[in-house]
């Protein structure tokens, strides 16, 4: 099959592909949409097996991007950009200083940023040979960690969310299951905990579990038990498609709102999640605070000004209507969340395009 066949490569505008012999770099920018603005989204660094492996996950996760950001109503459209490699063992400033040049060249049609196996430092050393990455340390325009705007988001989705699914009005009293207290995962915990909800948490990594379970007194489970539990609310935070064939029989929770990409381990599951009744906030949307920060960031050095966290507030509250809206409309036109947010976003991008 050659690449122009692959169902991913449908609809993107561009792919490019670097190799730099002294480094040993091999990258992979894909661009899907600069039809709302420059494409933005993150560098993974992972040990594909193949490099079709690798090119599939950068088409599939660069056209994420384009609705995620359309749906946040960012002034960008999607890319991402994948390095072949083991982050642990095989990372140097001359790679990403390389992986910088790639950029470069580009032209300002994709900005980088973090992602899974890209740290901080390594953007320090993209940012020697390229002006189009955010993520930095120690700038005007930097926007931190992004966590915390997540979980604000996912908090305040979860209050929507119960809302909708439940006639609530807050998540006072109701039980949050919380799978994985990582970043996200800790600083929701907290806020549903202030807010008056009883929780239910799993982690693979004790540590974690432990300072969460003692700040808030949740209630600790195996990781394989967190689909079983009896609670209201269910919240992925950990890694993707923990919403599947297997695990959604067993949930018992009424809502599904949490932080975790890619929740839905097919399109299939999520209409079933929805003809069992369940309400879903979909993932891009409810865990878009994290990109409305970089956006921030974005914003600030094209423009060559400081962070704005009203900024950041402003686009989480239109965010958060738009994942009213979402929830409504599933509820009013009995059809599943995650296509109502597909096509609100996909409305924006081809009214851009149009303009
Ligand atoms: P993280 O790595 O800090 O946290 C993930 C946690 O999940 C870790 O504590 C890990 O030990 C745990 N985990 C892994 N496998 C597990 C399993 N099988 N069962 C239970 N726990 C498990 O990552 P994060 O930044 O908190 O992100 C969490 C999720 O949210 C990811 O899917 C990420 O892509 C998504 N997300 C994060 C942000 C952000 O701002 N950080 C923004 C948007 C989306």
């Amino acid at each position: 099959m050659t690449l122009f066949d692959s169902i991913a490569f449908e609809g993107h505008e561009g792919v490019h592909a670097f190799h730099d012999e002294k480094t040993g770099l091999k990258a992979i920018v894909a661009i899907h949409s600069t039809a709302r603005g420059p494409a933005a989204g993150g560098c993974r660094m992972w040990p594909y097996a193949t490099a079709s492996e690798a090119l599939d996950d950068a088409l599939r996760l660069a056209r994420g991007m384009t609705y995620k950001n359309a749906v946040a109503d960012l002034d960008l459209g999607g890319g991402k950009s994948v390095i072949i490699g083991d982050s642990r063992t095989q990372k140097t400033p001359e790679l990403f200083e390389a992986f910088g040049r790639a950029v470069e060249q580009l032209g300002g049609r994709y900005w980088t940023a973090e992602d899974v196996g890209v740290s901080p430092e390594d953007l320090t050393a993209t940012s020697r040979t390229t002006r189009f990455v955010a993520g930095l340390e120690g700038r005007k325009s930097s926007s931190g960690d992004p966590s915390p705007v997540t979980a604000e988001g996912v908090f305040r989705g979860i209050g929507l969310a119960v809302k909708h699914g439940m006639g609530a009005e807050s998540v006072n009293g109701a039980t949050v299951a919380i799978q994985g207290v990582g970043h996200v995962g800790a600083y929701l915990a907290e806020k549903l905990h202030a807010a008056g909800a009883r929780l239910i948490v799993t982690d693979v990594n004790d540590a974690a579990l432990r300072q969460v379970a003692e700040k808030t007194g949740a209630q600790v489970v195996p990781t394989a038990s967190i689909f079983d539990v009896e609670a209201d609310v269910f919240a992925p935070c950990a890694l993707g498609g923990a919403i599947s064939a297997e695990t959604l029989p067993r949930l018992r929770a009424r809502v599904i709102a949490g932080g975790a990409n890619n929740q839905l381990a097919s399109l299939e599951i999520g209409r079933q999640v929805f003809e069992r009744g369940i309400t879903y906030a979909p993932d891009y949307v409810i865990n878009g605070g994290g990109i409305i920060n970089v956006a921030s960031e974005i914003r600030g050095l094209q423009g060559d000004v400081a962070y704005d966290p009203a900024w950041v507030a402003a686009k989480l509250d239109r965010l958060m209507q738009t994942l009213d809206e979402v929830l409504a409309r599933s509820t009013e036109e009995a059809r599943p969340s995650h296509e109502i947010a597909g096509e609100i976003a996909r409305k924006r991008i081809d009214e851009a395009r149009a303009s």
